[in-house]
């Protein structure tokens, strides 16, 4: 079956939106230059498929990126947007639907024992720096190489997905001076981190740490290394952020601190936690996060932050997960299946690294090319995965057992023409 977007509707809409944008798209990796095609332009999207404007129908993995963990347009979550919206869609002051998402989150992940709201998990992750930074009187972080953190200036160092993909790992514009203030260690090497503290002991505000790696692949920590870092943490008075801006309500509904069993100080979530809408959020120990104005000095603020429509669309995601105490299993076992089946359907040519519903994808050899042959094969069968090998296939609770089968009979016949 080849789908038909390649001279139609989408194409023409990408010339036209080349025109307006850079890129023709509102965020890099869309363009899909990695992988030589146009972007679908999007029509609609419901459960685990989405439609594109030439009228052709995917089974969707890329699921907004990890938001959709409960597939599109979930009636629950849309019919809280739609309730909220007819109060009104913005308002500058607090509402109690915002305490209460506050309060479920501690609920959720007991270590946000205070938490802001904001808009993007970019926000979310330079919102965290700066209290920890405030906190600790100290101007330096620690991120590790092929971690992303959003695309605030200090973050735009070895970051992963887009940046690598555009082959621009630190941005134009980003000052020497703010980046100077970033040290990047190989992801998994603690040890490399503990040279860091020995070489500035008392400079280190934080240590960043997306807790499995999902924006180069999708890379595991490895037994011992979360550990060390809230060890090292401690022992040098800096402090642990785990961004799970990913991993966050994805892992199990405690994130990947609860999976891992390590605490952090402060964490960022986003996401799922804005059930598809424009919300996202930090926070952590008490005592830190005490120091967010007006409470404290340092300073954090945004006008539509604790979005009514958002905040709605986020509770009910949260609410549904709660409420749901078989999904991580369910989730995880369809990944396990999807995983299994693409790695034997490969004949050993691609590795496939899964946890819960979280699966990374490489390829040995040409990776580029044969990732952008994966991408254009599997989409004219009906599949759509991430342009960008870097990027995690997410699967969701609204993917059927017969969306693997039909994904991985897809994949088979991918492989065989691969070896023709
Ligand atoms: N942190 C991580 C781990 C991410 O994967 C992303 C985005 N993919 C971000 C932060 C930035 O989030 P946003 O795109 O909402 O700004």
């Amino acid at each position: 079956m080849t789908r038909g977007f390649q001279d139609g509707k989408s194409r023409r809409a990408f010339e036209r939106s080349r025109r307006a944008m850079p890129g023709g798209v509102n965020s890099p990796v869309r363009a899909c230059a990695r992988v030589g095609r146009p972007p679908l332009f999007v029509k609609s999207a419901k459960g685990s498929r989405i439609s594109d404007v030439d009228g052709n129908e995917y089974i969707d993995y890329v699921s907004s990126w990890g938001a959709c963990i409960l597939g599109h347009a979930c009636p629950a979550v849309v019919e809280a947007v739609r309730e909220a919206a007819a109060d009104g869609l913005t308002f500058g002051a607090p509402t109690e639907r915002e305490t209460e998402m506050a309060e479920l989150v501690r609920e959720l992940v007991p270590s946000m024992e205070l938490s802001r709201m904001v808009n993007s998990g970019t926000e979310a992750a330079m919102s965290a720096v700066r209290v920890a930074r405030g906190f600790t009187g100290r101007d330096d972080i620690v991120k590790f190489d092929g971690c992303y953190h959003g695309h605030s200036d200090g973050m735009l160092v070895k970051a992963g997905s887009g940046a690598l993909s555009h082959a621009v790992p630190d941005s134009a514009g980003v000052p020497a001076d703010f980046a100077r203030h970033t040290l990047v260690a190989p992801y998994n090497d603690a040890a490399a981190v503990e040279r860091l503290f020995r070489e500035h002991p008392s400079s280190i505000a934080a240590i960043v740490v997306e807790p499995v790696a999902a924006n180069a692949g999708v890379v595991l920590p490895e037994s011992g290394f979360l550990e060390s870092l809230r060890e090292l943490a401690t022992r040098y008075g800096a402090l642990l952020v785990f961004d799970e801006v990913i991993t966050g309500f994805r892992l199990s509904l405690g994130g990947a601190q609860e999976r891992f069993g390590v605490v952090p100080d402060l964490s960022v979530f986003g996401k799922i936690a804005g059930g598809g809408m424009p919300a996202a959020i930090y926070g952590g120990r008490e005592d830190v996060m005490r120091r967010v104005a007006p409470d404290g000095p340092v300073y954090q603020a945004g006008t539509l932050s604790g979005n009514p429509l958002a905040t709605a669309a986020g509770l009910a995601t949260l609410k549904i997960l709660k409420g749901d105490p078989g999904i991580y299993a369910r989730l995880e076992k369809k990944s396990a299946r999807l995983a299994a089946g693409i790695e034997a359907a490969s004949r050993g040519s691609v590795k496939v690294s899964q946890i819960g519903s979280l699966l990374g994808v490489s390829f040995d050899g040409d990776a580029d090319r044969r990732y952008a042959d994966w991408y254009s094969n599997l989409l004219q069968r009906g599949v759509y995965v991430a342009p960008s090998r870097f990027e995690a296939m997410f699967v969701s609770d609204a993917h059927t057992e017969a969306d693997i089968d039909e994904t991985l009979a897809a994949a088979r016949e991918f492989f065989v023409e691969e070896g023709l």
